[in-house]
């Protein structure tokens, strides 16, 4: 039997002669088998320990050798075994927490001087290489030949990049690194991406779509709480999405969006809520307006260049009746304002949408059919002090799409069309 954890050996009577304790724990192989002995047909159950600087390991007798096993914090994968002789304890770490219990207990068991024999035991040999290096933590695959087909990918893997591999669905073993911080599965063929699969890597903070077949970012991936919670960078250009869902803008975390080479129109109308939001590049879509709440970003790069953008020279208001609002969108206000959570298991899907597709007035308010809209321009300079130009003739002045959700927004823009972002 063979476990594969991180060690530290402490020795018990250093201290008390004011010799400081070893250092960090070092990759170990642990192994359990029998040394022949004379005087015994079996041989003598041994407990071993390989590193990488002691390929041949260091071996200590189990049979009434045993202190004491503290394993309070075996589910963490850690324990530690107390030796009588050498006085040491075996501080573990990182272990595999149910391999550890097996081990744990076989150990017991041979310390006890109890029967073992159904269980197979290892050969005392030292170890190679493989299982006292440091496990990988970082893996390229950059064309389909070297895809791991048969092998398992590292388990300890953080970064993982695998293109050009014509991949059109994720595979399900990449969801089961738990380690995984950054994922890059750019140049594929991926049409979808499934949101419960993506919940499982919990520490995501970095994941790279560019140049797939995405048609859209579902809502419900950055609901998940593990995106929301560590979600940084998102690369989705060169795709053909035409939509973000609004709970992008839940993304609290985020600080990088590229949206480049896609088939958008406009942003989500709650944008400005990304207050991490540094790097945000989305050139060459079908963009012809942002939205109001755009102009509360601080960012420190914007690339808007080769967009659609329309030509607006002056503000231009609406001239519409005011109407009272109905009932249906009273309710929806209160729901986006309070921020009540929503999702399709308790509202009929239409009425999620229409949540959705909530208009922001610049007082900050929420609105849908009753309200006025007005265009205006706006200089991205004010964003972004190093902004570049959203054409090749060199402007930086864009239309602004807002929305007035009131008669008394609408007189306070009549009377300032400015005062917003002045
Ligand atoms: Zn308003």
């Amino acid at each position: 039997m063979r476990i594969k954890c991180e060690m530290d050996v402490v020795n018990r009577i250093l201290p008390s002669m004011n010799v400081k304790k070893g250092g960090k724990g070092c990759h170990t192989q642990l192994s359990i088998g029998r040394k022949p002995q004379s005087g015994s047909k079996e041989g003598v159950l041994f407990l071993m320990a390989c590193t990488a600087k002691d390929m041949n390991g260091t071996k200590f007798q189990i049979r009434d050798n045993i202190e004491q096993i503290f394993a309070k914090f075996i589910n963490e994968g850690k324990a530690t075994i107390r030796l009588k002789d050498p006085p040491q304890d075996l501080c573990l770490c990182k272990a595999d927490p149910l391999q550890l219990k097996n081990f744990l207990t076989l150990i017991r068991k041979a310390s006890l001087g109890q029967n073992i024999d159904k269980i197979n035991l290892s050969t005392l040999a030292p170890a190679s290489n493989k299982n006292v290096d440091k496990p990988k933590t970082k893996m390229t695959v950059t064309s389909r030949k070297d895809y791991p087909l048969t092998k398992s990918f590292p388990s300890q893997l953080e970064y993982l990049q695998v293109s050009q591999c014509r991949m059109k669905k994720i595979d399900s073993r990449i969801f089961q690194l738990k380690k995984l911080l950054h994922l890059d599965l750019s140049e594929n063929v991926i049409e979808e991406l499934p949101s419960s699969s993506f919940s499982q890597l919990k520490i995501l903070q970095e994941l790279k779509l560019c140049a797939n077949k995405l048609q859209s970012l579902p809502s419900s991936l950055c609901l998940l709480p593990n995106w929301k919670q560590c979600l940084s960078l998102l690369d989705l250009s060169n795709n053909s999405i035409s939509l973000l869902p609004v709970q992008l803008c839940e993304l609290d975390n985020l600080v990088t969006l590229k949206v480049d080479q896609n088939k958008l129109e406009t942003f989500p109308p709650t944008i400005g809520k990304l207050r991490k939001l540094k790097y945000l590049s989305a050139s060459q879509n079908q963009i012809d307006v942002l939205p109001c709440s755009f102009m509360q970003l601080r960012l420190e790069h914007l690339d808007l260049f080769n967009n659609p953008f329309a030509d607006v020279t002056k503000s231009d208001l609406e001239e519409t009746e005011w109407q009272v609002p109905s009932l249906v969108e009273c309710c929806a206000r209160m729901i986006r304002k309070n921020r009540l959570p929503y999702t399709e298991e308790d509202l009929h899907g239409h009425l999620c949408r229409y949540l959705d597709s909530a208009r922001v007035c610049w007082c900050g308010g929420f609105c849908f059919q009753s309200c006025v809209r007005a265009m205006t321009s706006f200089s991205l300079k004010t964003l972004s002090p190093t902004v570049s130009a959203v054409d090749l003739r060199g402007r930086t002045d864009v239309p602004i799409l807002l929305f007035l959700c009131s008669p008394q927004c609408q007189k306070k823009y009549i009377t300032n069309p400015y005062a917003y972002w002045r």
